[in-house]
């Protein structure tokens, strides 16, 4: 046993829940999987094509630190088109080894130990962990069905205390798929701007909003210096193997964060740099494409899953549904785990996002509507069983 040698903060994270699930899974046949976050399509050939050409133009060396002045000027450009906002791409763009990276290093550039850091939840696994290997504290915060898994500007005020530093924001969510309008960004702002809070905003899933176009909070009145704008490609464009996601902000922000990711990473895959140059250049009728598809997908399972008698609001954006499974009586683990027994589905339990997740299931819905009809099949006679 060498476990005393183990860091305290590390010692006391817990594994994330929904890899269980997956071993699980795995080791089952015929499963019709709702678990995974991450698209069913393969990158799309333009990019992959660039990125192999690159190799065969002998670009394997590191680049930049902050990641090719070519690609921070396509970001930067993107952003602009986008959101309208504009960014120095020598300065205030950093090229980083997924969002994940950039969450991580925001972070760890923004906090002293005991700072906190307030964390929307049911929301992505990474960020509690985050924080805390940082050396802060995480604040959390509920949104609930009933608002529709919004998070309010009176929950954040009450929440705020004289060591909060941060907010993470996530907007199209993960789990819940809720999108934040820009009036509702606008209300959050002026909670953050009057208690001088910096925003780490989550907005990886922005381009997959079916409804309208989503909002950036660094769009916002007042929050363009006070907010580290995080996404990346694995998702838009089908990239997550790839590892490639970026951090845009304030100079000095981004300029700390960039020190700490040329001390511990040096700079992200080159291959994988020129890819993404190919994705934002020449992209934009693959996203349209796969876009599409999420959103039929989504009409179609939100759909079925109503009429299961599963509840569940029709999301924003992102590719996952939220469905309430208390009618059946059962804990979100308990209904995850006998669905994989019976039906052989797998979706992830709501508790794994956050306390508030208990009573609901994470289904994705990057998967083909064949997969989809059927799980919904082996779903409804499911639930036809266990409801009470
Ligand atoms: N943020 C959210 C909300 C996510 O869902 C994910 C991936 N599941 C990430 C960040 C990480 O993305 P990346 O692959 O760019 O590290």
């Amino acid at each position: 046993m060498s476990s005393q040698y183990l860091a305290k903060q590390v010692q006391d994270l817990k594994p994330s829940g929904i890899r269980k699930f997956f071993d699980l899974a795995s080791k089952m046949e015929n499963v019709v999987s709702l678990g995974v976050g991450e698209p069913d399509f393969v990158t799309p050939w333009n990019v992959i094509e660039a990125s192999y050409h690159s190799l065969e133009q002998g670009y394997t060396a590191y680049t930049a630190n902050a990641g090719l002045l070519e690609l921070r000027e396509a970001i930067s450009e993107y952003l602009e088109d986008y959101f309208s906002v504009s960014y120095d791409p020598e300065e205030q763009v950093l090229v980083t080894v997924g969002a994940s990276q950039a969450i991580d290093i925001a972070l760890r550039a923004l906090l002293n130990p005991g700072d906190e850091v307030i964390i929307v939840e049911p929301c992505f696994v990474a960020y509690s962990s985050a924080v805390i290997l940082a050396g802060g504290v995480p604040v959390t915060v509920s949104a609930t069905s009933e608002n529709a898994f919004k998070v309010t500007p009176e929950q954040i005020e009450a929440a705020v205390t004289e060591r909060t530093k941060a907010i993470v924001l996530c907007s199209p969510n993960n789990p819940t798929g809720a999108v934040l309008n820009a009036k509702e960004l606008a209300d959050i702002a002026e909670v953050l701007c009057n208690h001088d809070i910096i925003a780490i905003s989550d907005e990886i899933y922005a381009e997959l909003s079916y409804d309208e176009k989503a909002s950036s909070l660094a769009e916002i009145d007042g929050m363009k210096e006070r907010t580290i704008l995080i996404s990346g490609f694995s998702k838009s464009f089908a990239m997550t193997g790839w590892r490639l996601g970026y951090a845009a902000g304030p100079t000095d922000i981004i300029q700390a964060m960039t020190k700490i990711h040329q001390y511990t990473i040096m700079c992200a895959p080159t291959m994988a740099q020129h890819g993404a140059l190919e994705a934002l250049r020449n992209g934009r009728d693959s996203v349209d494409n796969m876009t599409t598809s999420y959103r039929q997908r989504r009409n179609f399972v939100v759909k079925a899953l109503n009429e299961m008698g599963l509840s569940c609001h029709l999301p924003g954006g992102a590719f996952y549904v939220f469905p309430s499974i208390k009618a059946t009586g059962m804990s979100s683990e308990e209904f995850a785990e006998k669905l994989l027994a019976e039906e052989r589905v797998a979706v992830v339990p709501g508790n794994v996002f956050g306390e508030s997740g208990e009573g609901y299931i994470r289904c994705s819905y990057a998967t083909s509507i064949k997969q989809l009809d059927e799980a919904m099949k082996r779903m409804s006679r499911f639930v036809e069983n266990h409801i009470k």
